[in-house]
């Protein structure tokens, strides 16, 4: 398990503006983690990395059977910030069956036809499950915001501030009703250098096998970048609450992002005391007496 202390400082805050400048992106970001070399620290990452796998696998085992909590894990970052592979290498040791990924893409006309929460509302995850939202309704505060013409079929008027902080209002409500009701909320912004996603789109341009990943739109999102920060540094300042918070995650190095992540699921999952559920009274002396049903056949 990771030190709780520097854990905490990737936490937002409540009610702290964020400057993403701030935060690292890179793995050495203390002096500790510098002096041991690079080298060291990787390999002492996916050691981690490997008994939260083990851990993640057997908490959610514990999730499904209690049936008491779901958990809502949200996943967001730039272009090329590694969503994709985090899912596949933090979740890889779980139970498909407890377990439901879901994309989110450009809105389709029947979406668009609803509010905003109104998709993610029916992705959410049962009770028992773990749900991910690669991508989620922060986009429509996200890439809606640097694009205001995507927002369509509503009602005309200005779309100045008041419009955005009712979205966040939105989003806090919306998370405070799901946490009030037995969902667990962990949000992770991976963040990564503008170098990192420069070295990330020219490997995909750089190898036939990899232009499938590829899409012009990300060179024409990416001269956005500036915008994209600021509407990170305003979603991440206005809906970090104590309830659901945002991590700021370093994610130039994929394996410093998967071992922080699969650390901050599992010691939540762990922290909500969890236990199998118990059989007794006549339940307990029919379980005894099928057994010795099923013993005598
Ligand atoms: P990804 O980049 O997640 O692997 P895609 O390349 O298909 O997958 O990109 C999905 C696109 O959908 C992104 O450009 C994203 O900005 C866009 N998108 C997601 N949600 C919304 C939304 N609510 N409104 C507008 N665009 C959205």
């Amino acid at each position: 398990m990771i030190n709780e202390r520097y854990l905490r400082r990737l936490r937002v805050k409540p009610g702290m503006q964020v400057r993403l400048g701030d935060y690292h992106t890179g793995w050495a970001q203390n002096e500790n983690l510098r002096e041991a070399g690079k080298d060291s620290v990787k390999e002492r990452a996916l050691e981690i990395l490997e008994e939260n796998r083990a851990a993640l696998a057997s908490a959610q085992e514990l999730l499904w059977a209690s049936n008491t909590y779901a958990v809502l894990i949200i996943l967001q970052g730039m272009d090329t910030a590694g969503k994709d592979g985090t899912i596949k290498h933090v979740m890889s040791g779980v139970n498909p069956q407890g377990c439901k990924v879901h994309s989110f893409k450009v809105p389709t006309d029947e979406e668009l036809d609803h509010t905003f929460l109104w998709r993610y509302w029916r992705a959410l995850p049962n009770r028992g499950e773990i749900g991910i939202f690669n991508r989620s309704y922060y986009e429509d505060v996200l890439v809606v915001k640097v694009h205001p013409d995507r927002l369509v079929n509503l009602p005309p008027g200005k779309r100045g501030k008041k419009f955005w902080n009712a979205r966040y209002e939105d989003i806090n409500a919306f998370e405070r009703h799901l946490v009030e009701n037995g969902t667990v909320i962990l949000k992770f912004f991976l963040h990564i250098s503008r170098a990192e996603q420069k070295r990330r789109l020219l490997d995909r341009l750089q190898d036939e096998e990899k232009f499938w990943k590829f899409s012009l739109s990300d060179l024409a999102e990416r001269r956005l970048w500036d915008d994209y920060l600021h509407a990170y540094e305003d979603a991440l300042s206005m809906t970090s609450t104590e309830m659901a918070p945002w991590h700021v995650i370093p994610a130039d190095h994929k394996w410093v992002a998967r071992t922080l992540i699969a650390d901050i699921i599992a010691t939540r999952i762990q922290s909500l005391d969890l236990a199998y559920p118990k059989v007794t009274g006549e339940a307990f002396e029919q379980m005894k007496e099928a057994r010795r049903q099923l013993e005598g056949e």
